[in-house]
């Protein structure tokens, strides 16, 4: 029986977030705390920098925040509009960025597509072409880890390059480090991530990147926070610094997790990832062959994640059962978030999982479905 404090075996935690940490990057935590000021932090700091860009796709600073991925998620409401914010929606995630600029009294509005639906360039090309100089800011999530939904942003950042004085702003919490990212030719204005998804490290950092006009944007808007001050991130990181007291250890823990990850090849990684998810709906479609039962991937052909895949349970299957069942054989994986959350489950394919551990997940997972089936 696997416990919620850690004795389960290594390799069983399939929940899309946080992710399995490896013992390595745990244990790299372990070392002195030092001034954050002092050179030691300094030489840290710009050891991270080249890896980070690679997994960015930028040649701009990688800013480090001690937050959690909604503290950049609010940075990037906060800091880069001054009129209105729209807000591209799929899911849970993409929701957050409307619900932080409401709560941050930011005007902003929704572009909805269904839940397990992507967000497609025509129709925010046809919403910014219907009142162009409405909106300074679009928000969209790249991998929606509530749906499984990978959205086109190289589609979405071309359309958002034909309007002038439009910033888009990039969730990339779930894809960053396990899908490839080329903020720099995108063209976008701002990247995030956090440390506890495909990162597959402790949760308690968020990375993020800004482009040259998203720090002119900041620059000009007065209340833009000040714990989460793009240009003082700016400002800091050309001099290998925080703006304030990093969480070191965590820092350590990344240092680590670069070098592995630079050890498996950047390419790689991403290779890996994407098997892990074919290898998903490989078997997504194999039950829905076996049982006769209607399984299938809640994202679309062309719009799926390949960090984490949402697969619509047939309607005799409750998600939380099949959760619970895969819990009693020693196994974690996602319940359906939000409203999903009765008709479908979540595996989280991302971080340092290998096809290896995947195989053997979804060996338990057949064994589950067919005890919840027959009972
Ligand atoms: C997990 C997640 C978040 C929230 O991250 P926190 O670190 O919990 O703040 C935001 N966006 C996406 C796409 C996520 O998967």
């Amino acid at each position: 029986m696997a416990s919620e404090t850690g004795e389960r075996p290594f390799g069983r935690f399939f929940l899309p977030g946080p992710t399995e940490v490896h013992p390595e990057v745990l244990d790299a935590q372990v070392r002195p705390v030092v001034g954050h000021r002092g050179p030691a932090t300094k030489e840290l700091l710009a050891r991270l920098q080249p890896v980070l860009g690679r997994l960015f796709g930028t040649s701009r600073p990688v800013y480090l925040s001690t937050s959690s991925a909604t503290g950049l998620m609010e940075a990037a409401v906060t800091n880069l509009s001054r009129r209105r914010i729209l807000c591209l929606v799929c899911g849970a995630f993409s929701g957050r960025f409307h619900d932080i600029a409401r709560l941050t009294g930011r005007p902003a509005d929704r572009l909805e597509a269904e839940w397990g639906a992507p967000n497609l360039p025509e129709r925010l090309a046809e919403r910014l072409a219907d009142d162009p100089g409405r909106y300074d800011l679009v928000t969209v999530v790249h991998s929606e880890t509530s749906t499984g939904v990978l959205n086109p942003v190289a589609g979405l950042a071309e359309v958002v390059r034909d309007f002038d004085g439009v910033l888009l702003a990039v969730d990339g919490v779930s894809s960053v480090a396990g899908a490839p990212m080329a903020f720099d030719d995108w063209g976008a204005d701002f990247l995030l991530t956090g440390s506890q998804k495909a990162l597959a490290l402790p949760p308690g950092l968020a990375l993020g990147a800004a482009s040259e006009r998203a720090l002119e944007r900041a620059a000009s808007v007065p209340a833009r926070s000040y714990y989460f001050d793009l240009v003082d991130f700016e400002r800091r990181a050309r001099e290998h610094q925080t703006p304030n007291t990093p969480a070191l250890t965590l820092l350590y823990a990344l240092e680590r997790q670069l070098e592995r990850i630079v050890a498996e090849g950047i390419e790689a990684r991403f290779e890996r990832h994407e098997a892990m998810a074919r290898r998903t709906h490989a078997w997504t479609e194999a039950a829905a062959g076996r049982t006769g039962e209607p399984f299938e991937v809640l994202a679309p052909p062309g719009y799926r994640s390949p960090t984490v895949t949402a697969i619509r349970l047939p309607e005799r299957l409750r998600g939380p059962d099949v959760v619970a069942g895969l819990r009693e054989h020693g196994w974690v994986i996602g319940a359906g978030y939000g409203k999903l959350k009765p008709s479908t489950i979540r595996v989280g394919h991302m971080g340092d999982h290998t096809p290896d551990q995947l195989e053997e997940l979804l060996g338990v997972l057949d064994r589950v479905l067919q005890e919840t089936l027959a009972a």
